[in-house]
């Protein structure tokens, strides 16, 4: 009997998926609301802190054959874009299964909504329901297995303390979220006061585009708000094998142990509030004022819940990923020693639906591709 199995993104792990499922007899679609990659062409010129060769499965790569880049390129995420994740998209296995410009809105169980025969196995025995938009309109696909691989990047948490929007927030548009947005507006920033938010990997990948933007333009200058009292703000891992993270963090560290005459620091800050008019008068804690032409605002992002309303998911309470994979990894500080996780731990409650690849960690700060990649494959696995 054919299993039908919807994946939401067309991201690497998305991608991956698909690649290891069509090759278990899955009869997969894989709906993408922006184009292949979507989220990675947002990354500008950052490049991925692990190597190829830990980004992509063993299936993918057969499938891309000799055209990829060398297991060991530091690619950024457009590069990734264009040289693995299309190529992959447009192999003999997945070309006809991909659909761009499909936005998923809600994913339920036909005729059956959350409420009835929750967390039952008899659930399985109702398809799958899933309504986009495209553009021509609405479509309905149904299928046996739905897998969740829609990322977290496209919904930036709110700067202000306690990840609550700050005051004004809301109102304004001109906000820089994103790594991407960050470097296609570079050059329009020269010689402004910029306030950057955050002190995770994007905001010290930022720190370095602004720095290089400042040292050209002297009359830039850069406010740096982190939450951190610690002279080194950024958490560096001890003998960290990764050096592309090592670099980047160092790097950081480094400016905000001694900064040059462009850069400010500003630690144990929250925003609390933040004017209409440029500049922007920016409120932080301990009574403190900064004027900003450009907010810079990289605190992180979660998972879009919205299109699950409809299915009995076990969600966890703090980083809103998959409920039994947040409780089997809670202890876990850094990325590279998540450790493996049983087929047990990758349910989600609902009956042959499951959450993947970054959205499956939610808010938490511990994802990896290599260590998604395997979790799909034994997830994979436990379907048969
Ligand atoms: C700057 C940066 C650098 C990173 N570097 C590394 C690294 O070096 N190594 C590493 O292992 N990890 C890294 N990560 C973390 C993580 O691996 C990446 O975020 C990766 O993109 C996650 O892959 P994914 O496929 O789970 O999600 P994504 O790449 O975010 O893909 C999700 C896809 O789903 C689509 N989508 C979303 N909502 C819908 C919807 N409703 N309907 C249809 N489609 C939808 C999106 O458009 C997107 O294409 C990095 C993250 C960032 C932000």
């Amino acid at each position: 009997m054919t299993r039908r199995m919807i994946i939401v993104g067309a991201g690497p792990i998305g991608l991956c998926a698909a690649a290891s499922a069509v090759a278990r007899g899955f009869d997969v679609t894989v709906l993408e609301r922006g184009e292949v990659g979507e989220a990675l062409r947002r990354f500008g010129p950052t490049r991925f802190f692990t190597p190829l060769s830990m980004n992509l499965s063993r299936r993918a790569v057969e499938l891309i054959g000799g055209a990829q880049p060398s297991e060991d390129a530091i690619l950024t995420g457009p590069e990734m874009v264009e040289r693995v994740l299309v190529p992959l998209a447009s192999s003999s296995a997945l070309r006809d299964r991909i659909r761009t410009r499909h936005r998923v809105i809600s994913i339920g169980r036909k005729g059956m909504s959350r409420y009835e025969l929750s967390r039952h196995p008899l659930r399985a025995e109702r398809r799958f329901r899933v309504l986009c938009d495209t553009d021509g309109g609405e479509n309905i696909f149904e299928a046996d297995y739905v897998l969740d691989a829609s990322g977290v990047y496209g919904q930036p948490q709110w700067l202000g303390a306690g990840g609550q929007p700050a005051m004004g927030e809301r109102a304004l548009p001109g906000i820089i979220r994103s790594l991407g947005e960050l470097s296609d507006q570079l050059g329009s920033m020269a010689g402004k006061n910029i306030l950057l938010i955050g002190h995770g990997h994007s905001a010290q990948n930022a720190l370095g585009l602004l720095g290089e933007l400042a040292v050209e333009h002297p009359s830039t200058s850069i406010c740096w708000a982190v939450r951190s009292a610690n002279t080194r703000p950024c958490a560096e891992v001890a003998d960290d094998p990764l050096r592309e993270r090592r670099t980047t963090v160092e790097r950081a560290n480094r400016l905000a142990e001694s900064p040059p005459d462009f850069l400010t620091i500003e630690r144990k800050a929250s925003v609390e509030a933040i004017s209409p008019g440029a500049p922007h008068s920016v409120r932080l804690s301990g009574d403190r004022t900064v004027l900003a032409d450009v907010i810079v605002s990289l605190t992180g992002y979660r998972p879009d819940l919205s299109f699950l309303s409809e299915l009995a998911v076990d969600l966890s309470p703090s980083t809103e990923g998959a409920g039994p994979l947040a409780r089997a990894i809670a202890s876990v500080t850094d990325c590279l020693s998540v450790p493996t996780v049983s087929a047990k731990e990758l349910a989600s409650g609902e009956p042959h639906f499951h959450l993947i690849g970054a959205k499956s960690y939610g808010r938490g700060r511990t994802f990896l591709l290599q260590t998604g990649i395997s979790q799909v494959e034994s997830l994979l696995d436990s379907l048969g």
